[in-house]
């Protein structure tokens, strides 16, 4: 892309406590970039129109919870990685008026990775709890992960078979969740549990020994989870790395220039 995008727009339901505008026009604000981000409330039924009417405004954005798998169903093309996750998170309008599709979580759940684990997690298993687009991401991040196996276990057992047979060289379902924490060196809780309290995917005691965790869940102040395994004297790190390396990497595509990261935290902490 290299005209300026129209409009910038994240894209959800509901979209009224997301993060992701403050981080964004504290972005957009740093480079003096006259735009700015909107987050706008778009049912799954109104998804495909206000597609459409963006195209023509030539705009970019953010997809969320719960269009990004329609919005790769959506677009007109693909990068590799958002083919390979099936969901898009990141699009654009191209200069020949093509939507394309990308998928920035991955690279931010694998800073999420780095941030939990202190470095690239390599010849350790992988415990990874929930089956929905978000633990698609972290398969796709950890197919890169030398030597990882990622033990997957989700509540409904028919959607954890089918995205490991997407991922059938670095995952395998696991029928228990203790079965999937055997032996775990780092933990990733991919469900919703802890979004709205302080509930915990796992409780602290279960958690194998020399584990870290990494929630993809965020919390201004970090989620109980990851308070509760450092008083356990476990590492962990929460979603919001994740949150705003894969906003960064969406301004990376939508500009061309790499954002003020230390803008973004400010915004947001
Ligand atoms: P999703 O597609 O709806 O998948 C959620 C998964 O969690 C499904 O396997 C679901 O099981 C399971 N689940 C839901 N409620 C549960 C519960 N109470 N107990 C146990 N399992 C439960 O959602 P997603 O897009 O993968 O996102 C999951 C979470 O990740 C979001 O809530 C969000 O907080 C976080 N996230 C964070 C970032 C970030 O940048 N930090 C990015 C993406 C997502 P069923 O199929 O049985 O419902």
């Amino acid at each position: 892309m290299t005209a300026l995008p129209g409009r910038l727009v994240l894209l959800g339901t509901p979209v009224a406590h997301s993060l992701s505008p403050a981080f964004q026009n504290a972005a957009l604000r740093a480079a003096g970039i006259a735009l700015t981000y909107e987050a706008l409330d778009v049912s799954p039924a109104a998804l495909a129109d206000v597609l459409r009417g963006l195209v023509r405004q030539r705009a970019a954005g953010n997809v969320t919870v719960p269009h990004k798998e329609a919005a790769a169903r959506l677009c007109d093309r693909l990068t590799p990685l958002a083919s390979r996750v099936g969901a898009v998170n990141t699009f654009w309008t191209d200069d020949d008026g093509a939507l394309v599709g990308d998928n920035t979580d991955v690279h931010g759940a694998e800073a999420l990775a780095r941030a939990a684990f202190g470095r690239t997690p390599a010849n350790v298993r992988v415990a990874l709890l929930g089956a929905g687009g978000s633990a698609a991401a972290v398969l796709a991040a950890a197919e890169r992960w030398p030597g990882c196996y990622v033990a997957l276990f989700a509540r409904t057992a028919e959607r954890a078979t089918a995205l490991a047979a997407r991922f059938r060289g670095v995952a395998h379902v696991e029928p228990t969740l203790e079965d999937a924490l055997r032996d775990a060196r780092l933990v990733v809780n991919a469900t919703p549990v802890g979004l709205a309290n302080d509930a915990m995917p796992v409780p602290p005691a279960r958690l194998p020994r020399r584990a870290a965790v990494m929630d993809l869940v965020y919390r201004r102040g970090e989620t109980a989870w990851v308070r509760a395994a450092r008083a356990r004297g476990l590492r962990g790190c929460d979603g919001l790395t994740m949150l705003v390396e894969q906003g960064a990497l969406a301004f990376e595509r939508w500009f061309g220039v790499a954002p003020d990261r230390e803008a973004m935290w400010s915004a947001v902490r």
